[in-house]
């Protein structure tokens, strides 16, 4: 601790009443006055007693004055060396000696005034006469004036100075002490402080000694990760524990080590690392790292933005997945990307998606990019039921199922081997539910070892079949919309569009490739009878049975498209006229025989008309051909319905 010995005065260090009386003492012994003098010339302490110098010196202005020139003569000879002394100007000896400690003078000792041989009382009796003293009472104080030799006197100086120097460096010491003690008890206060502020921090803090040992970690580091000092005696276990990922250390941490240390050598901040923490328990915590150096310290902070990130990363699932299904991304692909989100948070689990079969009874792999192959292909198309495993369980009850471990659970005894062959040992399976409550499948996610879900696991896999029943749901819905872009609602055929964007294609290919082509249309007979005798609604149905004759008595190339309301086109590939007319002629027949059952009554019967047309005119359009075939049609109804006529150019 250093202490500037100039800040302090030698009335400071030394207790001055009891260096007074120590003085006193000598003066008592020796007959010598005495005194000190601090360096400012203020007069700390001085024997008591009266004598010549405070009765008739110092009181008399000339005398007084006397006094002072000899005392600046002693100061001066005492900044040159040490010892100073001699004749005073009224005829005194006074001695002078610096009390000088650690380099500088604090005070200075006086002893006088003495005489070294008896007085000369001439001397004196002229000078009381010319300072106007009483002679008999100034000579008395002269004559009480100890002599004393010069030897003795700078042997008692010595022992005088000795005295003030001892008693002026114990009080330094002592000063010092005080100091040092003072300051203790301040850094003790502000370490309390400190620690008290670190220990209620909400924010995870640690400190290592800017080596490799940890020093410090508050309450909270130990609340956030579970880690206690004790579990982390220096940055390598803590590295190691907190990214238990070889390769990620290599990577990412150790990188960012020597960031740090590059930081602290070219003085500019240290870089953050926004990471994953494994915590003593396993859990995984999105923190940011904040490091700092104060002085040979690294101070470290952990900011625990878990759910924020999460929240996050969630929401852009959800987007992703969203988008996803806006796209019309397979289904798998979808799920495929749900199971990786998951996957994401918790990076010790590995997921799967299953669904229900058709029939309601089977699991079906949806997605389950991270199992081994074997296993998905064993639990592909397993019937669902009590004690299938937690899937199994969960689609065939419609609830959360919990296996913390499969080794000892019921559920599992038939898969136990298959388990084991695929290294997992819990698995937690909640059931995928439309928002009709219908089950969809199951959203599983496995664990290595044996583990209960923690809150945020629960909320982790509602979240993901949420997410799964939608992309499933979804997905129906758009096949409907695919339906709808494509095929009529009543008959299932082709609807205008689609059957012309069909048709062009065909077309395309025969003008390209070469070949023959036929183009049939249809109309029902009498329809409006129908529908005004037995209703619009029986009318729909022989509509929707028409389109099913049409569908098989047709070949699978052949394109069939409703081009208005009780209208439809026929694209006949490879087929030239001849074969076109028996396609038509096999059709009309076929029409004619079904039947529409009544449930009063005979069934309901009714016929077509056909006009065919065959492509020869090799650019001609599909709007020439139906209108070629239309004109045809007309032919047919004109010559009394239920029969075909072929298009012949004029
Ligand atoms: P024709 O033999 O000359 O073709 O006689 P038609 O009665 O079939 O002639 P028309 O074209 O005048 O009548 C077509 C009828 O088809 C009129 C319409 O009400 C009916 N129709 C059109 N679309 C639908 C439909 O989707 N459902 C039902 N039930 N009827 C339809
Ligand atoms: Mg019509
Ligand atoms: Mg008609």
């Amino acid at each position: 601790m250093q202490i500037d010995i100039s800040q302090y005065r030698f009335s400071e260090l030394v207790d001055v009443p009891s260096f007074t009386r120590m003085l006193e003492s000598f003066f008592l012994a020796t007959g010598i006055p005495n005194g000190v003098v601090d360096v400012d010339g203020e007069l700390l302490s001085m024997s008591a007693g009266l004598n010549a110098c405070t009765q008739f010196h110092r009181v008399q202005p000339e005398a007084a004055e006397r006094c002072r020139q000899s005392n600046l003569t002693i100061m001066h000879d005492l900044r040159a060396g040490c010892v100073a002394g001699g004749l005073c100007r009224n005829g005194l000896m006074d001695y002078a000696t610096p009390v000088v400690i650690e380099g500088r003078q604090l005070a200075t000792l006086f002893l006088g005034q003495v005489l070294h041989t008896p007085p000369d009382m001439a001397f004196f009796r002229q000078q009381a006469a010319e300072l106007g003293w009483d002679e008999s009472a100034y000579l008395a104080s002269i004559a009480a004036i100890p002599v004393v030799d010069k030897e003795r006197l700078q042997k008692l100086m010595a022992v005088m100075v000795e005295m003030a120097h001892m008693l002026a460096t114990s009080g330094l010491a002592r000063l010092r002490q005080n100091v040092l003690e003072h300051k203790l008890g301040e850094q003790s206060e502000r370490r309390i402080q400190l620690e008290d502020i670190l220990e209620s921090s909400p924010v995870a803090i640690g400190w290592s000694d800017g080596g490799a040992r940890i020093e410090y970690v508050n309450q909270q580091f130990t609340r956030l990760f579970g880690y206690t000092l004790a579990d982390l005696p220096d940055l390598k276990a803590w590295y190691r524990q907190a990214y238990p990922d070889e390769r990620y250390r290599e990577t990412v941490v150790q990188p960012w080590v020597q960031a740090l240390a590059l930081a602290r050598q070219t003085g500019v901040q240290p870089p953050e690392l926004e990471t994953d923490i494994i915590c003593k328990n396993g859990d995984v915590r999105r923190i940011v790292v904040r490091p700092a150096w104060v002085a040979r310290r690294q101070l470290v902070s952990f900011t625990d933005i878990t759910e924020r990130w999460q929240s996050e990363q969630r929401e852009r699932a959800h987007d992703a997945m969203l988008e996803m299904v806006a796209r019309g991304a397979a289904l798998g692909n979808i799920l495929n990307g749900i199971v990786q989100q998951i996957e994401t948070e918790d990076t010790t689990a590995r997921c799967s998606v299953l669904l229900l079969s058709e029939d309601g009874k089977h699991l079906l792999t949806g997605a389950a990019p991270s199992l081994p192959a074997f296993y998905n292909e064993a639990i592909h198309g397993i019937e669902i039921g009590v004690g299938v495993g937690s899937c199994g369980t969960a689609a065939y009850l419609g609830q959360r199922v919990i296996v913390e471990d499969i080794h000892l659970h019921d559920y599992w005894k038939p898969y136990l081997s298959l388990a084991q062959q695929a290294g997992l040992r819990a698995c937690w399976s909640e059931p995928i539910l439309s928002s009709r409550g219908v089950v969809l499948g199951t959203f599983a996610i496995y664990h290595a070892e044996p583990k209960a879900p923690q809150l945020q696991d629960l909320e982790r896999i509602a979240f993901a079949s949420n997410l799964a029943a939608i992309a499933i749901e979804n997905r129906r819905t758009q096949e409907e919309l695919e339906r709808r872009a494509y095929l009529d609602y009543l008959t299932g055929l082709a609807n205008r569009r689609y059957f012309f964007e069909q048709a062009e294609k065909e077309l395309d290919r025969v003008r390209r490739y070469g070949g023959v082509l036929s183009v049939l249309m249809l109309d029902i007979d009498r329809f409006k009878l129908v529908n005004d005798t037995y209703g619009h609604k029986v009318g729909d149905l022989v509509l929707q049975k028409l389109a099913e004759v049409c569908l098989a008595s047709l070949r699978d190339i052949d394109i069939i498209g409703r081009i208005g309301g009780e209208e439809f086109a026929i694209l006949l590939p490879q087929t030239a006229s001849e074969q076109a007319l028996q396609a038509a002629e096999r059709l009309r027949v076929a029409i004619a025989g079904a039947e529409i059952p009544q449930q009063s009554g005979l069934p309901l019967h009714f016929t077509a008309s056909f006009g065919a047309t065959v492509l020869v005119d090799k650019d001609a359009s599909m709007d020439i051909l139906l209108s070629q075939a239309d004109q045809a049609l007309y032919q047919a109804k004109a010559q009394g319905r239920n029969r075909v006529c072929l298009y012949r150019a004029q």
